[in-house]
């Protein structure tokens, strides 16, 4: 058990940030807002399954940067290609072989991807396949799901309402209520209420984006039958599929999600693991609908540092390391044991709770209910939760601070990083 000595140093560190960054943090999931407040730890060097913070402390980390580092922090393979490639200088603004390379790589773990385009995040990669997809149809309106997150650009910042369907209204200052009626958004998971929407408005729809198997209220599968009904109910109204897999890419299987529920979109998004750790996005889909992107059609998009070749080169060698035997069956495995140790304590301690795991990620929600969409994962406790974090913080074990996000298994954790975490369930449990 790792024993926290004081966390002063980054106390200071919050102090002095909130005077230079806006809130102290550069994305505002990483301050402490959800869990009832405080500086958040600042961290100094992460390697494999562990963070060492400013104090000396040292963490499991179940964070992983909200997914990109499934191969642990610092992994030598991945920082000796971005090594290689930034020698040989770090931008071109020319086409490279290595973007070519990756491209094929690519396509070869997610045939659906006729054609790709790289961008430098997620979010550019979701706008950008919105953008396609109304130059491809020439309608204006998107559906998506309640409590998916797609990226912060303004379409996809529209809440979910309550009920089983609502015209959108924005969920950021900044957004115009214009933009939002340009989205419709619908319940996970519930197929009647998509058809409704589709049977009303299918013809002036250009696509639905979805997170094939939802990452952001915690990870919840779709139930068996939805995904097709999606993709038939879409095509029958002359719209188009893009699966968001910035979170899903390569997580659970290396074809991805697509491949693990064999379906195919007509367009994906791609972000997070697929560069290693470095910046980067990408989307691609069917050659006639990507024959619309710029140069080759009238959608423009483009990017000074898409397709740089350290993110290329980190991208490739972590796939690398995820298309090795036995990786995911190595996740399910430890995913299982860290999963069954947790409801283990949860009987021990009488703290009620539900569990959603898919291979090596889970979500532990403070609920006694079976969580299916956003208004299950919502009413999971809030309070209870920020004082779990703080207890496992406390005991070095670092976890996303919100009820929504999952915990994230790399391949750099042990069993015995499994076990250590389990103590310290049992500990937060008893204290909660
Ligand atoms: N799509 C999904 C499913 C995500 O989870 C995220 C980020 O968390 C994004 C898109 C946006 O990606 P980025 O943060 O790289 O812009």
């Amino acid at each position: 058990m790792s024993t926290q000595t004081s966390r002063k140093t980054s106390e200071a560190l919050y102090e002095v940030a909130q005077k230079c960054i806006v809130g102290g943090v550069n994305s505002p999931s990483r301050s402490y807002k959800a869990v009832g407040g405080g500086a958040p730890v600042y961290m100094e060097r992460g390697e494999g399954a562990y963070f060492f913070d400013v104090d000396g402390n040292r963490y499991i980390d179940y964070l992983a940067a909200y997914g990109p580092i499934i191969t642990g922090h610092g992994h030598p393979h991945i920082t000796e290609a971005i090594t290689n490639a930034s020698r040989n200088g770090l931008l071109y603004g020319t086409p490279h072989r290595l973007e070519i390379d990756f491209a094929h790589k690519l396509q070869q773990a997610i045939p659906s991807l006729e054609k790709v385009r790289f961008t430098n995040s997620g979010t550019e990669a979701v706008m950008t396949t919105i953008r396609v997809a109304r130059a491809y149809t020439g309608r204006e309106l998107v559906v998506k799901f309640s409590g998916c997150y797609h990226g912060h650009s303004d379409l996809m910042l529209i809440a979910a309402g309550s009920g089983p369907a609502t015209l959108g209204s924005p969920d950021s200052a900044g957004v115009t209520k214009a933009t939002a009626k340009e989205v419709i958004t619908t319940p996970f998971n519930d197929i009647e209420s998509y058809r409704q929407i589709m049977s009303e408005w299918g013809d002036q729809v250009a696509c639905v984006l979805v997170e094939p198997i939802v990452g952001n209220f915690g990870i919840v599968e779709p139930q068996p039958g939805f995904l097709q009904a999606i993709n038939d109910i879409t095509h029958e109204h002359g719209a188009l599929v893009i699966y968001d897999e910035v979170i899903t890419a390569f997580r659970f299987m290396y074809g991805s999600a697509q491949e693990l529920l064999n379906i195919r979109p007509d367009m994906t998004a791609l972000g997070k693991i697929i560069g290693g750790g470095l910046p980067i996005g990408a989307y691609g889909g069917r050659q006639d609908i990507m024959e619309h992107v710029a140069p080759l059609g009238p959608a423009y998009q483009a990017g000074t540092m898409a397709g740089n070749p350290a993110s290329m080169a980190a991208g490739i060698a972590c796939l690398e390391l995820l298309e090795q035997p036995g990786v995911y069956e190595e996740f399910d495995r430890l995913g299982a044991k860290l999963e069954q140790g947790i409801l283990e304590a949860a009987k021990t301690h009488a703290v009620t709770i539900t569990i959603n795991r898919l291979k090596g990620a889970l979500t532990v929600y403070f609920t006694n209910e079976t969580v299916v969409d956003y208004l299950g994962a919502e009413r999971a406790d809030s309070e209870l939760f920020g004082r779990f974090f703080k207890l496992m913080l406390e005991q070095g074990i670092n976890l996303a601070p919100s009820k929504y996000e999952a915990w994230f298994l790399t391949t750099a954790h042990t069993e015995a990083d499994i076990d250590e975490t389990i103590v310290a369930v049992n500990r937060a449990f008893s204290q909660l």
